[in-house]
Protein backbone atom coordinates (compact mmCIF):
# COMPACT_ATOMS: atom_id res chain seq x y z
CA UNK A 1 0.00 0.00 0.00
CA UNK A 2 0.99 3.54 -1.30
CA UNK A 3 0.66 6.20 1.47
CA UNK A 4 -0.46 9.55 0.73
CA UNK A 5 -2.28 12.65 2.89
CA UNK A 6 -3.79 15.47 0.43
CA UNK A 7 -3.75 19.31 2.11
CA UNK A 8 -7.36 20.74 -0.28
CA UNK A 9 -9.25 17.25 -0.70
CA UNK A 10 -12.68 18.85 -1.12
CA UNK A 11 -11.14 20.70 -4.18
CA UNK A 12 -10.93 20.03 -7.85
CA UNK A 13 -7.55 18.38 -8.13
CA UNK A 14 -8.51 16.99 -3.91
CA UNK A 15 -11.52 15.13 -5.06
CA UNK A 16 -9.92 13.75 -8.33
CA UNK A 17 -6.64 12.62 -6.13
CA UNK A 18 -9.38 10.60 -4.15
CA UNK A 19 -11.10 9.34 -7.10
CA UNK A 20 -7.73 7.68 -8.30
CA UNK A 21 -7.52 6.10 -4.69
CA UNK A 22 -10.97 5.29 -5.14
CA UNK A 23 -10.26 3.22 -8.41
CA UNK A 24 -6.84 2.03 -7.82
CA UNK A 25 -7.24 0.76 -4.36
CA UNK A 26 -4.10 0.36 -3.38
CA UNK A 27 -3.47 3.76 -1.94
CA UNK A 28 -4.01 4.54 1.45
CA UNK A 29 -4.75 8.31 2.70
CA UNK A 30 -3.93 8.57 5.78
CA UNK A 31 -4.55 12.56 6.61
CA UNK A 32 -6.77 15.03 4.55
CA UNK A 33 -6.81 18.56 5.18
CA UNK A 34 -9.97 21.10 4.02
CA UNK A 35 -10.83 24.36 3.94
CA UNK A 36 -14.73 24.78 5.53
CA UNK A 37 -16.59 22.24 3.67
CA UNK A 38 -17.19 19.81 6.46
CA UNK A 39 -20.01 17.86 4.77
CA UNK A 40 -18.16 16.85 2.17
CA UNK A 41 -15.05 16.15 4.56
CA UNK A 42 -17.13 14.13 6.69
CA UNK A 43 -18.22 12.00 3.70
CA UNK A 44 -14.24 11.36 3.08
CA UNK A 45 -13.47 10.57 6.40
CA UNK A 46 -15.94 8.16 6.78
CA UNK A 47 -14.96 6.62 3.21
CA UNK A 48 -10.81 6.81 3.32
CA UNK A 49 -10.61 6.39 6.90
CA UNK A 50 -7.15 8.48 7.48
CA UNK A 51 -6.29 9.02 10.78
CA UNK A 52 -5.82 12.68 11.26
CA UNK A 53 -7.92 15.64 9.64
CA UNK A 54 -8.18 19.00 9.66
CA UNK A 55 -9.88 22.21 8.87
CA UNK A 56 -9.02 25.88 8.86
CA UNK A 57 -11.37 27.49 11.76
CA UNK A 58 -11.31 25.72 15.29
CA UNK A 59 -15.02 25.89 15.63
CA UNK A 60 -15.96 24.15 12.42
CA UNK A 61 -13.14 21.26 13.64
CA UNK A 62 -14.83 21.10 17.04
CA UNK A 63 -18.54 20.86 14.56
CA UNK A 64 -16.39 17.81 12.79
CA UNK A 65 -15.08 16.02 15.85
CA UNK A 66 -18.74 15.68 16.95
CA UNK A 67 -19.86 14.04 13.63
CA UNK A 68 -16.83 11.82 13.67
CA UNK A 69 -17.08 10.82 17.03
CA UNK A 70 -17.30 7.22 16.15
CA UNK A 71 -14.15 7.34 14.19
CA UNK A 72 -10.82 6.52 15.10
CA UNK A 73 -9.51 10.25 13.68
CA UNK A 74 -7.92 12.88 15.22
CA UNK A 75 -9.58 16.34 13.92
CA UNK A 76 -6.83 19.24 14.37
CA UNK A 77 -7.21 23.06 13.19
CA UNK A 78 -5.13 26.49 11.14
CA UNK A 79 -1.87 26.41 10.27
CA UNK A 80 -0.55 23.72 12.93
CA UNK A 81 -3.10 21.22 11.73
CA UNK A 82 -1.99 21.70 7.87
CA UNK A 83 1.72 21.26 9.44
CA UNK A 84 0.62 18.25 11.33
CA UNK A 85 -1.33 16.75 8.27
CA UNK A 86 2.02 17.69 5.80
CA UNK A 87 4.56 15.75 8.14
CA UNK A 88 1.95 12.88 9.58
CA UNK A 89 4.33 10.06 10.11
CA UNK A 90 2.72 7.22 8.26
CA UNK A 91 2.41 8.94 4.42
CA UNK A 92 5.08 8.85 2.02
CA UNK A 93 3.77 11.43 -0.23
CA UNK A 94 1.96 14.77 0.05
CA UNK A 95 -0.12 15.93 -2.55
CA UNK A 96 -0.23 19.73 -2.22
CA UNK A 97 -3.97 21.38 -3.71
CA UNK A 98 -4.67 23.95 -1.17
CA UNK A 99 -4.78 27.40 -3.14
CA UNK A 100 -2.32 30.01 -2.93
CA UNK A 101 0.80 31.07 -0.48
CA UNK A 102 -0.89 29.31 2.22
CA UNK A 103 0.75 25.88 0.85
CA UNK A 104 4.42 27.28 1.43
CA UNK A 105 4.76 26.62 5.44
CA UNK A 106 3.16 23.18 5.31
CA UNK A 107 5.23 21.82 2.02
CA UNK A 108 8.38 23.23 3.54
CA UNK A 109 7.55 21.05 6.72
CA UNK A 110 6.63 17.98 4.43
CA UNK A 111 10.05 18.45 2.85
CA UNK A 112 12.08 18.65 5.85
CA UNK A 113 9.88 15.87 6.96
CA UNK A 114 11.36 14.05 3.95
CA UNK A 115 8.31 13.56 2.06
CA UNK A 116 7.31 13.05 -1.62
CA UNK A 117 6.06 16.33 -3.06
CA UNK A 118 3.20 16.05 -5.93
CA UNK A 119 2.64 19.50 -6.03
CA UNK A 120 -0.52 21.13 -7.57
CA UNK A 121 -0.26 24.36 -5.63
CA UNK A 122 2.05 26.61 -7.85
CA UNK A 123 2.13 29.54 -5.90
CA UNK A 124 4.18 28.29 -3.73
CA UNK A 125 6.99 27.54 -5.87
CA UNK A 126 6.33 30.41 -7.00
CA UNK A 127 6.88 32.80 -3.80
CA UNK A 128 9.44 30.47 -2.53
CA UNK A 129 10.68 28.53 -5.21
CA UNK A 130 14.24 29.78 -3.75
CA UNK A 131 13.14 28.31 -0.41
CA UNK A 132 12.35 25.08 -1.53
CA UNK A 133 14.03 23.64 -4.24
CA UNK A 134 17.21 23.19 -2.74
CA UNK A 135 15.74 21.86 0.65
CA UNK A 136 14.25 19.12 -1.45
CA UNK A 137 17.92 18.87 -2.92
CA UNK A 138 19.17 18.63 0.70
CA UNK A 139 16.48 15.87 2.19
CA UNK A 140 16.78 14.17 -1.49
CA UNK A 141 13.01 14.40 -1.70
CA UNK A 142 11.65 14.38 -4.63
CA UNK A 143 9.25 17.40 -6.57
CA UNK A 144 6.39 15.92 -8.78
CA UNK A 145 4.71 18.18 -10.44
CA UNK A 146 0.57 17.75 -11.16
CA UNK A 147 0.37 20.49 -12.82
CA UNK A 148 -0.38 19.40 -16.47
CA UNK A 149 1.50 21.31 -18.59
CA UNK A 150 4.73 20.23 -15.58
CA UNK A 151 3.66 17.02 -16.22
CA UNK A 152 3.99 17.03 -19.59
CA UNK A 153 7.02 18.04 -19.37
CA UNK A 154 8.33 15.47 -16.57
CA UNK A 155 7.06 13.23 -19.07
CA UNK A 156 8.53 14.25 -22.24
CA UNK A 157 12.14 14.82 -20.15
CA UNK A 158 12.34 10.93 -18.89
CA UNK A 159 15.45 9.51 -19.43
CA UNK A 160 17.25 12.87 -21.00
CA UNK A 161 18.94 12.97 -17.46
CA UNK A 162 21.92 13.63 -19.48
CA UNK A 163 21.06 15.90 -21.92
CA UNK A 164 20.31 19.68 -21.64
CA UNK A 165 16.98 21.49 -22.48
CA UNK A 166 17.13 24.06 -25.19
CA UNK A 167 13.82 25.52 -24.98
CA UNK A 168 10.34 24.47 -22.81
CA UNK A 169 7.27 25.04 -24.88
CA UNK A 170 4.44 25.53 -22.73
CA UNK A 171 1.40 25.63 -24.30
CA UNK A 172 -1.97 27.97 -23.27
CA UNK A 173 -5.75 27.31 -23.73
CA UNK A 174 -5.81 31.15 -24.02
CA UNK A 175 -8.64 30.45 -22.02
CA UNK A 176 -12.65 31.66 -22.23
CA UNK A 177 -11.57 35.06 -23.82
CA UNK A 178 -9.78 34.61 -26.35
CA UNK A 179 -9.35 36.63 -29.23
CA UNK A 180 -10.70 39.60 -27.52
CA UNK A 181 -9.45 43.16 -27.26
CA UNK A 182 -8.93 45.22 -24.02
CA UNK A 183 -12.44 46.92 -24.48
CA UNK A 184 -14.23 44.13 -24.95
CA UNK A 185 -12.52 42.75 -21.67
CA UNK A 186 -13.96 46.02 -19.62
CA UNK A 187 -17.42 44.67 -18.59
CA UNK A 188 -16.56 40.80 -18.19
CA UNK A 189 -18.41 39.53 -15.02
CA UNK A 190 -17.32 36.61 -12.13
CA UNK A 191 -19.70 34.44 -14.06
CA UNK A 192 -17.89 34.69 -17.87
CA UNK A 193 -14.56 34.64 -16.05
CA UNK A 194 -15.52 31.55 -14.51
CA UNK A 195 -16.25 29.21 -17.73
CA UNK A 196 -13.13 27.90 -18.65
CA UNK A 197 -13.74 26.09 -22.85
CA UNK A 198 -11.64 23.19 -21.58
CA UNK A 199 -10.69 22.88 -17.61
CA UNK A 200 -13.17 22.95 -14.75
CA UNK A 201 -10.90 24.02 -11.85
CA UNK A 202 -11.48 25.59 -8.72
CA UNK A 203 -12.28 29.51 -8.83
CA UNK A 204 -9.34 30.95 -8.17
CA UNK A 205 -7.16 29.20 -11.02
CA UNK A 206 -10.31 29.41 -13.62
CA UNK A 207 -10.22 33.35 -13.09
CA UNK A 208 -5.91 33.21 -13.54
CA UNK A 209 -6.44 30.74 -16.47
CA UNK A 210 -8.98 33.34 -17.96
CA UNK A 211 -6.16 36.58 -17.36
CA UNK A 212 -3.17 34.29 -18.54
CA UNK A 213 -2.18 34.83 -14.91
CA UNK A 214 -2.02 31.33 -14.29
CA UNK A 215 -0.07 31.00 -17.49
CA UNK A 216 2.32 33.37 -15.73
CA UNK A 217 2.14 31.61 -12.89
CA UNK A 218 3.37 28.16 -14.44
CA UNK A 219 6.53 30.00 -16.17
CA UNK A 220 7.99 30.78 -12.96
CA UNK A 221 6.75 26.99 -11.76
CA UNK A 222 8.61 26.04 -14.50
CA UNK A 223 11.60 27.93 -13.88
CA UNK A 224 11.98 26.34 -10.73
CA UNK A 225 11.16 22.36 -11.33
CA UNK A 226 13.54 22.52 -14.70
CA UNK A 227 16.41 25.14 -13.60
CA UNK A 228 15.73 26.86 -16.46
CA UNK A 229 15.93 30.30 -18.04
CA UNK A 230 13.10 33.28 -18.35
CA UNK A 231 13.91 33.04 -22.29
CA UNK A 232 14.20 29.53 -22.75
CA UNK A 233 10.29 28.90 -22.36
CA UNK A 234 8.54 29.95 -24.85
CA UNK A 235 4.58 30.09 -24.08
CA UNK A 236 2.21 29.02 -27.12
CA UNK A 237 -1.90 29.32 -27.12
CA UNK A 238 -3.05 25.81 -28.45
CA UNK A 239 -6.79 26.06 -27.73
CA UNK A 240 -7.44 22.75 -27.96
CA UNK A 241 -5.07 21.60 -25.27
CA UNK A 242 -4.30 18.04 -26.80
CA UNK A 243 -0.23 18.77 -26.45
CA UNK A 244 0.17 19.48 -22.37
CA UNK A 245 3.68 21.07 -23.22
CA UNK A 246 6.66 19.77 -25.16
CA UNK A 247 10.65 20.28 -24.72
CA UNK A 248 13.25 21.34 -27.28
CA UNK A 249 16.28 19.64 -26.95
CA UNK A 250 19.33 20.84 -28.53
CA UNK A 251 19.29 19.04 -31.34
CA UNK A 252 15.93 20.31 -32.25
CA UNK A 253 14.03 17.23 -31.67
CA UNK A 254 10.60 18.04 -29.60
CA UNK A 255 8.91 15.58 -27.47
CA UNK A 256 5.17 16.61 -26.01
CA UNK A 257 2.84 14.75 -24.16
CA UNK A 258 -0.48 14.43 -25.55
CA UNK A 259 -3.76 13.79 -24.38
CA UNK A 260 -7.36 14.50 -23.48
CA UNK A 261 -7.75 17.62 -20.97
CA UNK A 262 -8.04 15.23 -17.88
CA UNK A 263 -5.99 16.34 -14.85
CA UNK A 264 -6.53 12.80 -13.02
CA UNK A 265 -3.63 11.84 -15.71
CA UNK A 266 -0.93 14.06 -14.35
CA UNK A 267 -2.03 13.58 -10.43
CA UNK A 268 -1.74 9.86 -11.15
CA UNK A 269 1.72 9.73 -12.98
CA UNK A 270 3.21 11.56 -9.49
CA UNK A 271 1.01 9.49 -6.89
CA UNK A 272 2.85 5.75 -9.15
CA UNK A 273 6.52 7.66 -10.69
CA UNK A 274 8.31 6.46 -12.34
CA UNK A 275 5.10 4.02 -13.48
CA UNK A 276 1.88 4.48 -15.47
CA UNK A 277 -1.17 2.54 -14.95
CA UNK A 278 -4.53 1.82 -16.38
CA UNK A 279 -7.16 5.07 -15.92
CA UNK A 280 -10.37 4.90 -16.75
CA UNK A 281 -12.17 7.47 -19.28
CA UNK A 282 -11.94 9.46 -22.48
CA UNK A 283 -9.11 8.80 -24.65
CA UNK A 284 -7.21 11.09 -26.90
CA UNK A 285 -8.70 9.77 -30.48
CA UNK A 286 -6.37 11.88 -33.48
CA UNK A 287 -9.37 11.16 -36.34
CA UNK A 288 -11.30 12.77 -33.79
CA UNK A 289 -9.47 16.08 -33.72
CA UNK A 290 -9.71 18.58 -36.78
CA UNK A 291 -6.53 20.13 -36.39
CA UNK A 292 -4.28 21.63 -33.91
CA UNK A 293 -3.10 25.66 -34.10
CA UNK A 294 -0.97 27.77 -32.64
CA UNK A 295 -0.49 31.17 -32.20
CA UNK A 296 1.55 33.66 -29.77
CA UNK A 297 0.11 35.12 -26.81
CA UNK A 298 -1.95 38.61 -26.88
CA UNK A 299 -0.14 40.17 -23.81
CA UNK A 300 -0.82 43.42 -24.71
CA UNK A 301 -4.42 42.27 -23.91
CA UNK A 302 -3.17 39.66 -21.69
CA UNK A 303 -0.61 41.54 -19.72
CA UNK A 304 -0.70 39.58 -17.05
CA UNK A 305 1.53 37.07 -18.87
CA UNK A 306 4.25 40.01 -19.32
CA UNK A 307 3.95 41.22 -16.00
CA UNK A 308 4.98 37.40 -15.02
CA UNK A 309 7.74 37.45 -17.15
CA UNK A 310 8.82 40.48 -15.47
CA UNK A 311 8.64 39.63 -12.23
CA UNK A 312 10.71 36.49 -12.69
CA UNK A 313 13.40 38.78 -14.30
CA UNK A 314 13.75 40.86 -11.82
CA UNK A 315 13.00 37.78 -8.86
CA UNK A 316 13.86 38.30 -5.50
CA UNK A 317 10.79 38.99 -3.75
CA UNK A 318 9.28 40.69 -7.05
CA UNK A 319 7.55 36.77 -8.04
CA UNK A 320 5.78 36.94 -4.40
CA UNK A 321 4.75 40.69 -5.53
CA UNK A 322 2.66 39.15 -8.18
CA UNK A 323 1.23 36.34 -6.87
CA UNK A 324 0.03 37.77 -3.32
CA UNK A 325 -1.67 40.53 -5.61
CA UNK A 326 -2.91 38.12 -7.65
CA UNK A 327 -4.24 36.03 -4.94
CA UNK A 328 -6.09 39.47 -3.26
CA UNK A 329 -6.94 41.03 -6.22
CA UNK A 330 -8.73 37.64 -8.14
CA UNK A 331 -10.45 37.34 -4.08
CA UNK A 332 -12.04 40.66 -4.21
CA UNK A 333 -12.78 40.36 -8.31
CA UNK A 334 -14.63 37.58 -7.11
CA UNK A 335 -16.57 39.32 -4.23
CA UNK A 336 -17.51 41.67 -7.13
CA UNK A 337 -15.04 44.92 -5.56
CA UNK A 338 -13.13 45.42 -8.53
CA UNK A 339 -13.50 45.04 -12.39
CA UNK A 340 -12.01 42.60 -14.62
CA UNK A 341 -9.45 44.62 -15.98
CA UNK A 342 -8.06 45.83 -12.40
CA UNK A 343 -7.09 42.77 -11.68
CA UNK A 344 -3.90 43.00 -13.64
CA UNK A 345 -3.98 47.05 -12.90
CA UNK A 346 -3.30 45.94 -9.21
CA UNK A 347 -0.68 43.57 -10.03
CA UNK A 348 1.32 46.18 -11.86
CA UNK A 349 0.67 48.93 -8.85
CA UNK A 350 2.13 46.31 -6.42
CA UNK A 351 4.93 45.59 -8.52
CA UNK A 352 5.67 49.37 -8.45
CA UNK A 353 5.25 49.67 -5.15
CA UNK A 354 6.69 47.20 -3.08
CA UNK A 355 10.67 47.76 -2.59
CA UNK A 356 12.82 44.32 -4.29
CA UNK A 357 14.40 41.86 -1.52
CA UNK A 358 16.95 39.85 -3.66
CA UNK A 359 17.20 36.59 -1.16
CA UNK A 360 14.32 36.88 0.72
CA UNK A 361 14.20 34.36 3.73
CA UNK A 362 10.95 32.84 4.65
CA UNK A 363 9.60 35.51 6.61
CA UNK A 364 10.35 37.98 4.00
CA UNK A 365 8.38 36.31 1.68
CA UNK A 366 5.30 36.19 4.09
CA UNK A 367 6.29 40.21 4.84
CA UNK A 368 6.00 40.70 1.45
CA UNK A 369 2.75 39.27 1.26
CA UNK A 370 1.06 41.11 4.55
CA UNK A 371 2.75 44.20 2.85
CA UNK A 372 1.12 43.76 -0.33
CA UNK A 373 -2.11 42.86 1.06
CA UNK A 374 -1.82 46.26 2.90
CA UNK A 375 -0.98 48.42 -0.08
CA UNK A 376 -4.11 46.97 -1.72
CA UNK A 377 -6.58 47.45 0.60
CA UNK A 378 -4.95 51.27 1.24
CA UNK A 379 -6.00 52.37 -2.20
CA UNK A 380 -8.90 49.79 -3.84
P1 LIG B 1 -10.03 24.39 -5.24
O1 LIG B 1 -10.45 25.74 -4.87
O2 LIG B 1 -10.96 23.53 -6.02
O3 LIG B 1 -9.62 23.57 -3.93
C1 LIG B 1 -8.85 24.11 -2.91
C2 LIG B 1 -8.79 23.18 -1.73
O4 LIG B 1 -8.03 23.81 -0.69
C3 LIG B 1 -10.15 22.84 -1.12
O5 LIG B 1 -10.15 21.52 -0.65
C4 LIG B 1 -10.23 23.81 0.04
O6 LIG B 1 -11.09 23.34 1.08
C5 LIG B 1 -8.80 23.80 0.50
N1 LIG B 1 -8.48 24.97 1.32
C6 LIG B 1 -8.73 26.27 1.06
N2 LIG B 1 -8.37 27.04 2.10
C7 LIG B 1 -7.87 26.18 3.02
C8 LIG B 1 -7.34 26.36 4.33
N3 LIG B 1 -7.27 27.57 4.88
N4 LIG B 1 -6.92 25.27 4.99
C9 LIG B 1 -7.03 24.04 4.45
N5 LIG B 1 -7.50 23.81 3.22
C10 LIG B 1 -7.93 24.87 2.53
O7 LIG B 1 -8.64 24.53 -6.01
P2 LIG B 1 -8.00 23.60 -7.13
O8 LIG B 1 -8.52 24.00 -8.46
O9 LIG B 1 -8.08 22.18 -6.73
O10 LIG B 1 -6.49 24.08 -7.08
C11 LIG B 1 -5.59 23.67 -6.08
C12 LIG B 1 -4.16 24.04 -6.49
O11 LIG B 1 -3.83 23.26 -7.62
C13 LIG B 1 -3.97 25.51 -6.91
O12 LIG B 1 -2.71 25.95 -6.53
C14 LIG B 1 -4.08 25.45 -8.42
O13 LIG B 1 -3.38 26.48 -9.04
C15 LIG B 1 -3.45 24.09 -8.71
N6 LIG B 1 -3.89 23.47 -9.96
C16 LIG B 1 -5.19 23.14 -10.14
C17 LIG B 1 -5.60 22.54 -11.32
C18 LIG B 1 -7.03 22.12 -11.53
O14 LIG B 1 -7.35 21.50 -12.54
N7 LIG B 1 -7.94 22.38 -10.61
C19 LIG B 1 -4.68 22.32 -12.34
C20 LIG B 1 -3.35 22.66 -12.13
C21 LIG B 1 -2.96 23.24 -10.93
MG1 LIG C 1 -1.71 24.09 -15.73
Amino acid sequence: MKKIAILGSTGSIGTQTLEIVREQKDIQVTAIAAGSNIELLEQQIREFLPSLAAVWEEEKANELRIKTADLNVKIVSGMEGLLEIATEPESEILVTAIVGMLGIRPTIAAITAGKTIALANKETLVTAGHLIMPLAKKHHVQILPVDSEHSAIFQSLQGEQENRIHKIILTASGGPFLGKNREELKNIQVEDALKHPNWSMGKKITIDSSTLVNKGLEVMEAKWLFDVKPEQIQVTVHPQSVIHSAVEFEDGAVIAQLGTPDMRLPIQYALYYPNRRSLSGKRLDLFELSSLTFKKPDTETFCGLSLAFTAMERGGNIPTVFNAANEKAVAMFLDRKISYLAITDIIEACMNQIDIIKHPTLEQVLDTEQAVYEFIESRW
